[in-house]
């Protein structure tokens, strides 16, 4: 870790000695720092992508909801960064066991964390955690059939689920609970999901956000797509569709369109009637989950919600408040969607408050002092916090970049032992033997494709890390 001359860090960077980055992480964030690193100009540099998982692209394969395949051809633009020179995947290769962050300075002048947010937020309420109620994260990676999640048990005889929080997280999990077997059957959700799915009991769905519609997390395209779905109504109490006084004096200022277009689909919504589907998806607003109630085993039976109305608060926004009124809901199922959370690297600073990597516009920096760590870079979610689309982690990841160029140029680097692509080579095989290529990758890729295609899918996928590793011959 000892940053070199200004004089000698000069010949990093270019053909006689390559500027060498390790990208921890396979998703979006990854993939378009790597874009941005291969694009500066005059600079040569040699880019190792690590991932725990054998399959790349994060969320795009594991939270994209797969009844949105449109979304998941960004893919696309991912293999034709990788298929560039000088790019290496590491598949099936964790940070933190397989790899340490003490070996990889020996390998590398810069490292850089893109590894999302892989968790949830706790709501902190009575109850959060018996039986029936999940993290959505988990119902997402489930149906998406993330290896880590695909043995988890979600009891779908029950009748009445809510949903609790109004982000596009949320509106997924609705719809994939709303969505009919035939719907479903043509996309790439996993293959025991779609079967635990068609056999849903589930008739009613809530979904709950704390402050009004106007501020509905979830964006207009999404809530659109609600009530277009084959064989759910949607509905909302017209009393919650209105505006309270205050969203319509912030409106009357502020004209912003997006709201009000949002505002016009929800009203609509709210004149609908049922259609005779045989679901129905409610959304609810201006109310707070204050308790999940449970029977005797242990199993949520009841959500307990508190009315609020809106107040502004410190900052200029309207912020929810709870009044004296209350409600309970008979439901069996519960998903708290109220947003992700990152988890924290082996070695690496953590804001543990905002769980994200302790950083700087990029620079990782130290949880006491806030001085930048030498060497060390994040972006994306784990970086800024679960936020935008995946668009977002485009500028995001360009911003980081800067930072590595700015640091690159004042010799502010790792000096690695191993300074060669062949070294690193020699020291994954060793310590994983059954790390996975991007040429496996896009082997496995035919092969989830071909079985979809006998099926009349996009894709059947490969939910377990050892039948990934059996169709590629590495066990
Ligand atoms: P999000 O957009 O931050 O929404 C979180 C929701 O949870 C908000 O409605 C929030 O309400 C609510 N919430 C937070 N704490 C709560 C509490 N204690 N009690 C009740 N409600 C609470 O997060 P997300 O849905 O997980 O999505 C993460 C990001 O991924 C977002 O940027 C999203 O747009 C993106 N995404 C995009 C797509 C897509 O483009 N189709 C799909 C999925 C995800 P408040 O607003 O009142 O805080």
């Amino acid at each position: 870790m000892i940053a070199r001359s200004v004089g000698e860090m000069a010949k990093v960077g270019t053909e006689r000695c390559p500027l060498r980055v390790a990208i921890i992480g396979a998703g979006p964030t990854g993939f378009y720092s790597a874009d941005h690193l291969m694009k500066r100009s005059g600079l040569v540099v040699e880019i190792d992508m690590y991932d725990r998982l054998p399959t790349p692209f994060g969320l795009v394969r594991g939270g994209v909801a797969p009844d949105h395949q449109k979304i998941k051809t960004v893919t696309k633009a991912y293999d034709r960064i990788a298929s560039k020179p000088h790019f290496r995947f590491f598949g099936n290769v964790e940070f933190g066991t397989d790899v340490t962050l003490e070996l990889l300075r020996d390998y590398y002048h810069q490292i850089l964390y893109c590894t999302g947010a892989q968790t949830d937020r706790d709501m902190g309420i009575p109850g959060e955690y018996l039986g029936g109620s999940h993290a959505a994260t988990e119902f997402v990676a489930w149906y998406n059939g993330h290896p880590d999640y695909r043995d988890l048990k979600f009891d779908l005889s029950q009748e009445r689920a809510a949903v609790i929080g109004v982000g596009n997280v949320a509106v997924d999990v609705c719809r994939i609970l709303c969505r009919t077997p035939e719907e479903l059957a043509t996309s790439d959700i996993a293959d025991y999901a779609l079967e635990a799915l068609s056999n849903s009991r589930v008739k009613e769905v809530y979904m709950i956000g704390r402050r009004g519609p106007a501020q509905a997390a979830f964006t207009n395209p999404e809530a659109r797509e609600l009530g277009e779905m084959e064989d759910a109504d949607v509905f909302i109490l017209p009393e919650e569709a209105s505006l309270d006084p205050l969203t319509r004096e912030y409106l009357e200022k502020s004209q912003d369109k997006s709201i009000i277009k949002k505002i016009e689909i929800l009203e609509e919504f709210s004149r609908r009637g049922r259609s005779g589907k045989s679901r129905l998806l409610t959304l609810r607003f201006l109310a707070s989950p204050v308790e999940l109630v449970g029977n005797d085993d242990g199993k949520v039976v009841k959500i307990r919600l508190v009315k609020n109305a809106l107040h502004v608060s410190g900052d200029g926004t309207l912020r929810p408040k709870s009044t004296e009124a209350f409600e309970d809901l008979d439901v069996g199922l519960v998903f708290r969607s109220v947003g992700y959370r990152g988890v924290a690297l082996p070695g690496v600073p953590f804001h543990e408050k905002w769980g994200t990597i302790n950083n700087v516009e990029g620079r990782v920096t130290t949880v006491d002092t806030n001085e930048p760590v030498v060497g060390e870079y994040t972006a994306g979610w784990i970086k800024r916090g679960p936020s935008g689309i995946i668009g977002t982690n485009k500028p995001d990841a360009l911003e980081t970049v800067n930072c590595m160029m700015e640091d690159l140029e004042k010799g502010r680097i790792l000096e690695p032992l191993h300074p060669e692509v062949a070294a690193v080579q020699e020291m994954v095989e060793q310590r994983k033997p059954s790390s996975v290529s991007y040429e496996d990758w896009l082997r496995l890729d035919e092969i989830e494709v071909a079985r979809g295609k006998e099926l009349g899918r996009p894709r059947l996928k490969f939910t377990r890390v050892e039948d990934m590793l059996e169709a590629l011959g590495k066990k």
